[in-house]
């Protein structure tokens, strides 16, 4: 079994590079990809714990893309860590985030919620920060009682509190994770669906901007969606591709490898990731 999507605390999860690492081998996979949000930042460390675990570690990250009017998300899977170009490009969608947090503390102000930065600064322990840090921040203010209720009311992508960053185009997300030797995949499928657009369309758009895989196994699945998405991928020849998108205590409840429930990432899945990375074409 293998792991191809999770987070650790330098994006919005509470685990260290180390102890996800560690976690790995705990489960028994086989290999494990940690894809942080917009960062690499805790890949030195994770990949420094090769000696010690015996789960393969692999590199990845996952961006953000606007796509028929919503966010979709992107995984860059076997990235090159060591590139600097694509380093250079984080760095310009941090500050990109940066940019829109400043406007969601004026945004929350405005509606009765006055945080600083230093507030939420003080919830996260990377120089990241997500709206995961927001909800945390608005709770030790005790102008919510719990995270999910700061999501419901206020940070929520349909809500009044939140303010959208500037995002990439899937096609873009495709051609930086490509030119970073990477496969660009379509993270959490099921999560986009309802628009009201026919999905099959949706994913060979996709295709044609570029993308490349379907993560058609995922944390938060039920077996039928698993199965529609696998079919799919088929359908369009896209690589398939699996993780829990662990989140350690921020999303309670998922397990590493594991997911909510019964999620098994098959092991094969891996060599047609590798297969398609070498071939390293565009659709
Ligand atoms: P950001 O990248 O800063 O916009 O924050 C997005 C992160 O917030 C996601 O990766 C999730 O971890 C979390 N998130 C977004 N919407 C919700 C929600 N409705 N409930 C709980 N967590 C959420
Ligand atoms: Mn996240
Ligand atoms: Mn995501
Ligand atoms: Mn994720």
């Amino acid at each position: 079994m293998i792991d191809l999507h999770c987070h650790t605390l330098h994006s919005d999860g509470t685990d260290t590079p180390e102890g996800l690492a560690l976690l790995g081998d705990q489960a028994r996979l086989t290999a494990l990809c940690l894809t942080d949000h917009d960062t690499l930042g805790g890949i030195p460390a994770f990949l420094a714990m090769q000696t010690r675990v015996k789960v393969r570690l692999l590199v990845g990250t996952e961006l953000s893309c606007r796509f028929l009017g919503k966010s979709l998300h992107v995984l860059g899977l076997l990235v090159d860590p060591s590139d600097v170009q694509f380093q250079s490009r984080l760095e310009e969608l941090r500050g990109r985030r940066e940019d829109r947090n400043c406007r969601m503390l004026v945004r929350l102000a405005e509606l009765g919620c006055p945080l600083t930065l230093t507030d939420v600064q003080a919830q996260a322990d990377s120089p990241l920060l997500s709206r995961v840090h927001f909800a945390k921040a608005l709770v030790a203010r005790g102008f919510v009682r719990r995270a999910p209720e700061a999501f419901e009311r206020l940070i929520g992508d349909d809500c009044p509190g939140f303010v959208p960053r500037e995002e990439l185009s899937p096609s873009e997300s495709a051609r930086w994770i490509r030119e970073s030797g990477g496969v660009p995949v379509v993270a959490h499928p099921g999560r986009f669906a309802g628009g009201g657009f026919r999905w099959d369309e949706a994913m060979a758009e996709l295709q044609r901007q570029g993308l490349e895989g379907l993560e058609a196994y995922y944390g938060d699945y039920q077996a039928a969606e698993q199965k529609y998405f696998v079919a799919l991928a088929a359908r369009l020849d896209m690589v398939v591709t699996g993780g829990s998108d662990f989140h350690g205590a921020n999303k309670p409840g998922l397990r590493l490898g594991r997911g909510r429930a019964g999620l098994q990432v098959p092991d094969d899945l891996l060599d047609r990731l590798e297969t398609q990375q070498r071939l390293g074409a565009y659709h």
